[in-house]
C-alpha cells in the first residue's frame, strides 16, 4: 500500500490511522474512531466496510455510491457519549465534497451503538 495520508484528516498515514480499522486488524474504541473510518470509506470507495459498519437494523442491502463526488475533507465539530466504555454516542460532523459541478459540505449528527462489543453506525440527523 502506497504511503498516503488517511482522509480524515488527522495527519496519520491511512495504514496507521482508518487502514487498520477498514483491514479489520484493528476495531474501533470509540464511536468518533468509527466515524472517522467510515468517513474514510466513503473517501476511498470501499463499500463493503461501509456495510459492515453498519446497524443491522437500519443497513440498506447496498450501497451505490455517487463516482462524481470526492471526499475532500472531514471536520468533527462536537461529539456525547462514546467513549472506552460507553454504549452509544453521537458525532457531529461536516464533510466536504466536490462533484457534479459543484461543492458543498455534508453537516450531520450521527448515532452509534454497541452492537456485540463493536461500534456501529445507527442513522443520522442531517442538520444543513
Ligand atoms: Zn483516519
Amino acid at each position: 500500500m502506497p504511503l498516503r495520508r488517511c482522509p480524515c484528516g488527522t495527519g496519520l498515514l491511512l495504514a496507521e490511522c482508518c487502514g487498520r480499522l477498514h483491514d479489520g486488524s484493528a476495531g474501533a474504541a470509540t464511536a468518533e474512531q468509527l466515524m472517522r473510518s467510515r468517513y474514510s470509506a466513503f473517501a476511498l470507495g470501499d463499500v463493503a466496510y461501509l456495510l459492515a459498519t453498519w446497524h443491522p437494523a437500519t443497513r440498506p442491502r447496498s450501497l451505490d455510491l455517487d463516482q462524481d463526488v470526492r471526499w475532500t475533507g472531514l471536520e468533527v465539530l462536537a461529539t456525547t457519549g462514546g467513549a472506552l466504555l460507553s454504549a452509544e454516542g453521537t458525532v457531529e460532523f461536516r464533510a466536504h465534497y466536490v462533484g457534479n459541478g459543484s461543492s458543498g459540505a455534508q453537516h450531520e449528527n450521527s448515532r452509534f451503538v454497541r452492537d456485540g462489543g463493536q461500534w456501529r453506525y445507527l442513522d443520522g440527523v442531517s442538520l444543513s
